[in-house]
């Protein structure tokens, strides 16, 4: 069978892409290996009527709501090639392969932590943004582990929940103006580099410096270096924009990518990343592919 749309990815931005399509009676596949980028994090917060649900038992109540339309498939596997014709014909990891006219990407990022004892603490005491998970941080030490220029910009926020030190790692020295705006929100600054979380993962207690000092921090803000966790986009041709933490798949307004009929939503596809924004683009991204297959028709 040919889908009028395959979408690839299915987590926020996947599913509420495919919702529409689905609801437009179009036959849709949607493809999802099942490692949505929040798995890590006990509760996801900020997402209206969701608050403080476990990311999990949000995509699975999305997924059960969507099942209900008889025109869209759930397919649990890799998609790990595509060739574009006519149509567009995805490999699967498995060895099979499905065809569809319209591909939306959906495929989300994977983060790539500065130290190796962060990764044991993501999402619980590591963590990337403050408006996810600061509040339940509040009032606590706060460090920001530098990884990239955004961390000043990271660390001026989030006085707002706690006291906070900045570090530098040596790497990422603010400027003379930045240096300014710091110290007005009574920001310490801390130039040796952390070379280690303590405590007992994944909670932390502290970091440990290069130079053997202890810094009291229960938790940890940090800005990973991300990459795409799916190579379709680069396979198609898609062009790409460089973002604060990494490369992120080019869409115009409407979730159109530079390759015709391929449209892209969620954290691949935007350089903000926060899973309402990530279901709104995926609405946009599926509204666009119908219409796209609305227009194709209109015209033959
Ligand atoms: C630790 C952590 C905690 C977070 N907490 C919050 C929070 O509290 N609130 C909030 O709003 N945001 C939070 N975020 C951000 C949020 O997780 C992302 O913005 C959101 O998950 C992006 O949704 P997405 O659908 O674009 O991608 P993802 O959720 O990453 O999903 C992508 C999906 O595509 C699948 N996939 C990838 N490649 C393929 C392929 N080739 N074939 C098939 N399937 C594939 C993946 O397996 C995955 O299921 C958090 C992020 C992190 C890292």
């Amino acid at each position: 069978m040919v889908y009028d749309v395959i979408v690839v990815g299915g987590s926020f931005a996947g599913l509420s892409a495919g919702m529409q399509l689905a609801r437009a009676q179009r036959r849709v596949l949607l493809v999802d290996a099942g490692r949505p980028r929040n798995r890590f994090a006990a509760a996801s917060h900020g997402f209206l009527g969701q608050d403080g649900v476990a990311p999990e038992a949000v995509l699975s109540e999305g997924r059960r709501q969507l099942s209900a339309y008889p025109t869209l498939d759930f397919l649990q596997g890799e998609a790990v090639r595509v060739r574009s014709d006519d149509t567009f014909t995805v490999g699967l990891a498995d060895g099979g392969a499905v065809e569809g006219r319209r591909l939306v990407l959906a495929t989300g990022l994977i983060d790539d932590l500065p130290l190796p004892s962060m990764q044991m603490r993501w999402g619980v005491s590591v963590l990337h943004c403050p408006y996810c998970h600061g509040y339940e941080v509040r009032g606590r030490p706060l460090a920001v582990v530098a990884s990239n220029p955004m961390s000043i910009h990271q660390a001026l926020l989030l006085p707002d929940w706690g006291p906070t030190t900045l570090f530098t790692q040596g790497q990422f020295e603010p400027t003379l103006d930045e240096a300014g705006r710091l110290a007005l929100r009574s920001v310490d600054v801390e130039r040796v580099p952390v070379v280690e979380l303590l405590g007992d993962a994944p909670h932390t207690e502290a970091l440990r410096l290069a130079d053997g000092r202890i810094i009291a921090a229960q938790a940890v803000f940090t800005a990973p270096r991300t990459r795409m966790a799916s190579s379709l986009a680069e396979q198609l041709g898609c062009a790409f924009e460089d973002g604060p933490t990494g490369p992120y798949i080019q869409v115009d307004a409407v979730k159109r990518t530079t390759i015709s009929g391929v449209f892209a939503a969620g954290d691949a596809a935007q350089g903000m990343h926060n899973a309402t924004l990530a279901s709104a683009a995926g609405v946009l991204a599926g509204v666009s592919a119908h219409r796209s297959l609305v227009l194709a028709q209109a015209a033959a």
